[in-house]
């Protein structure tokens, strides 16, 4: 044993120090006489051990790993308590340890470092080329020494494991903040203080009050705090404020930490940022749920507040009101302004619509021009009605858009909840019925649903279904009116008309056309008057008539309809014997209004086929005639009302007048429609009409009814249409 006693060996370490374990390896190698010391930490799992510090007297030697099996210091690290020692024999008992070879150790002193709970975490190892000096004094030393570096290496190994979680805790991205029972923070990691925009020294010992924490959610405390009571936790949202003021959302989960008496020592937050996903969900709800022209909630979000209304008015039993508006002739602004003005002035509307209506009610676009509310809670109809007569005045006031005063009006609806509907479909159909009959009844005005409006669409779907079986089976007839064309007086004109006669009542085409429009049905209905017309040209052929011209109307929403019809049209002439020429196709003037829909295209790819075209009606629509020289139109029949007020009316004349000398100067033909009496014919004779169509000349006729009239005027000889 050297000069170094144990006091020496003290003095010279100091815990704590960074060099206690060099310090303390090297006395203990000088003082054993050892050819090495070394300090090694254990890891058990792993069955490896590495060194902290080593020490030989004789050269430098680093730190190293090894594996511990087949070595003395496994054998330390199992032994328990006792300092393992190996005089002079240590190759012996560990032949496979080839460190020890290649050092020449022969004798090995080792003790095992624990921790508080009994594990061993280390070993302290001396190793003797020859035998060990002193042993017993050696074995002493070891084993008192054992406990100063046990206590040293637990604290480098809580510290390292200190270093692994602040390393941890700083670089994590979900932000904690951890608080003292009096809710003061204590310690924050980098991510909060990037999500807070706060730096540590902001926060540290704050008040969760003094801080952003929880921005404007200061209540919410309340709830976190007794819920930590009862649970001994808390998960939520919290809106926090950064510094700059901007606003956050964080996922937040808050738990306690507690001391060994069961007292609590921290609260730890743990916050996810979530604001993105936040600012997402909200432009998703945006978009599903509202309109992005007028921030109005859309038809989704209004039928999800119908229902909610329904429910709450059928609990308190009250009433309310569901109104529909479409603005009228919208589609004009459109046309003369513009699309985007039109979007403009979608917009002001909505605007002005949220003035009238009050903060309980809810006001929605259900699409294109038409604008829902549900005015709620009424108690009578007059409560509705200060509303309504708000939005019509309202919309009175005048639009201005492009520097132009625009004048807009509106109709609308009411259905009442629950007199007039118990449910979300019934109470909007019904608001819709008496918005359609509020635009029959001339526009600009309200009106509440009645019965009648219900008995007039039962009726309307009556027919629908009637004339529906009629097509299929075909019973749609067709009658011919005489078009008496003096400029060609042997060319034989027919108009064809639609006749239905459904339960032996004859139905009025006023009432049946439109159904056919409004439901789809017009294109096979057309199609079926078109076969009928075809075969009433065949039995003409087969009378001797080859010069006769069919006028045939055909729908302004068929030709609007995707698929071209004049091909199919074609084909059915054809497969009768027919030609193209011998068909004119009437339509009516509102087709020219505009092109949206592509009916021009259609115009001029019948005149291509080798169709004639003729308007019908016209001087009702809004067509100019001199636009009319823009399509390839033959033929213009000015409407009847005309015709019943000449002579009567100078201006109704003057416009006749005006008509027939703008259709000779474009080269068109002029047909006088309705004409009943000879001052009629006479004064459209003197304007150089030279056809003319009415009950003066001729009633539609059936077929038979025709042949007959053609015999009368010898155009033919036979009249046996059957044959
Ligand atoms: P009515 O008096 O019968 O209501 O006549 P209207 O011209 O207003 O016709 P209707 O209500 O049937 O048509 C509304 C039109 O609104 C049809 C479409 O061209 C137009 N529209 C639909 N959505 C928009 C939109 O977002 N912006 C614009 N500018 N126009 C739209
Ligand atoms: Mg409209």
């Amino acid at each position: 044993m050297s000069q170094h006693t144990v006091k020496d060996i003290l003095q010279s370490v100091s815990p704590g120090d960074q060099e206690f374990f060099p310090s303390i390896v090297k006395a203990l190698a000088h003082a054993l006489n050892a050819d090495m010391v070394f300090i090694a930490r254990i890891d058990n799992e792993e069955n490896k051990s590495e060194t902290l510090s080593v020490y030989s007297p004789s050269s430098d030697v680093d730190n190293f790993e090894y594996d511990l099996e087949n070595t003395p210091c496994c054998q330390v690290a199992s032994s328990g308590n006792l300092v393992c020692t190996y005089n002079g024999d240590v190759q012996r008992h560990f032949p496979d340890d080839e460190m020890l070879v290649d050092m020449g150790i022969n004798s090995y002193l080792g003790t095992p470092l624990k921790n508080a709970d009994n594990e061993v975490i280390g070993i302290l190892v001396a190793l003797f080329s020859g035998g060990i000096p002193d042993l017993k004094q050696s074995e002493l030393m070891f084993n008192l020494f054992s406990g100063l570096v046990s206590r040293e290496l637990v604290v480098v190994e809580n510290m390292r494991q200190l270093s692994v979680a602040n390393q941890v805790f700083s670089s994590l991205d979900e932000a904690i903040v951890i608080f003292d029972p009096d809710m003061k923070i204590r310690l924050v990691n980098r991510a909060y203080e990037r999500i807070s925009g706060f730096d540590h020294d902001e926060l540290i010992n704050k008040d969760i009050h003094s801080t952003e924490f929880l921005g404007r959610n200061k209540q919410l405390l309340y709830t976190i705090t007794e819920s930590m009571e009862t649970v001994g936790s808390w998960v939520g949202e919290i809106n926090g404020r950064r510094k700059d003021g901007v606003y956050y959302t964080v996922q937040v989960q808050i738990t306690t930490s507690k001391n060994s008496r069961g007292y609590i020592e921290n609260y730890i937050a743990v916050l996810s940022d979530i604001t993105s996903k936040k600012h997402a969900e909200k432009t998703i709800h945006l978009q599903a749920n509202y309109d992005s022209l007028t921030g109005l909630p859309n038809r989704q979000l209004f039928n999800d507040r119908l229902d909610q209304a329904i429910r709450l008015s059928k609990r308190k039993n009250k009433k309310f009101a569901v109104v529909f508006m479409d603005i009228d002739m919208f589609k004009s602004i459109n046309d003369s302004l513009g699309h985007s003005w039109g979007d403009v002035l979608l917009a002001e509307v909505s605007f002005r619509l949220k003035r009238a209506l009050r903060a309980s009610d809810t006001i929605a676009r259900f699409g294109g021009d038409e604008f829902t509310f549900i005015i709620d809670p009424i108690e009578k109809v007059a409560d509705a009605i200060v509303v309504l007569d708000q939005i019509v005045k309202t919309m009175h006031e005048p639009f201005t858009l492009q520097s132009n005063r625009v004048f807009v009006t509106s109709s609308l609806g009411v259905a009442l909840y629950p007199d007039d509907g118990l449910d979300r479909e019934q109470l909007i159909a019904h608001a819709d019925q008496a918005m359609y009959s509020a635009k029959n009844l001339g526009r600009d005005q309200y009106q509440f649903f009645t019965s009648d409006m219900h008995r007039a669409v039962e009726e309307k779907l009556a027919i629908k279904n009637a004339l529906q079986e009629a097509i299929i089976n075909r019973d749609v007839d067709v009658c011919f009116q005489w078009i008496k064309n003096e400029n060609c007086p042997e060319q034989i004109k027919l108009e064809v008309l639609a006749r239905w006669k459904h339960e032996s009542e004859h139905i009025s085409p006023d009432v049946f056309i439109p159904v056919a429009e409004e439901f789809n049905l017009i294109s096979d209905l057309d199609d079926v008057i078109l076969e009928k017309a075809c075969f009433a040209g065949f039995q003409l052929q087969q009378l001797g008539i080859d010069n006769f011209m069919l006028c045939t109307n055909r729908s302004p929403i068929e030709l609007a309809k995707r698929g071209n019809p004049v091909q199919r049209w074609r084909k059915i002439i054809e497969s009768y014997g027919l030609r193209v020429e011998q068909f004119n196709i009437e339509v009516t003037e509102n087709i020219l209004a505009k092109d949206s829909d592509g009916h021009f295209d259609v115009l001029y790819q019948l005149a291509d086929a080798g169709f004639s075209i003729s308007i019908d009606d016209f001087g009702t629509g809004y067509c100019s005639l001199g636009y009319l020289n823009k399509f390839p139109i033959d033929t213009i029949k000015i409407d009847k009302s005309f015709i019943d007020e000449l002579g009567k009316s100078d201006q109704q004349s003057a416009i006749v007048d005006a008509i027939m000398a703008m259709a000779n100067a474009l080269n068109k033909q002029v047909v006088a429609e309705g004409v009943e009496c000879q001052q009629q014919y006479d004064s459209l004779k003197r304007l150089g009409c030279k056809q003319y169509q009415g009950y003066m000349f001729s009633k539609p006729l059936n077929f038979e009814q025709l042949a007959s009239f053609l015999a009368d005027q010898n155009r033919i000889v036979s009249v046996d249409v059957n044959r």
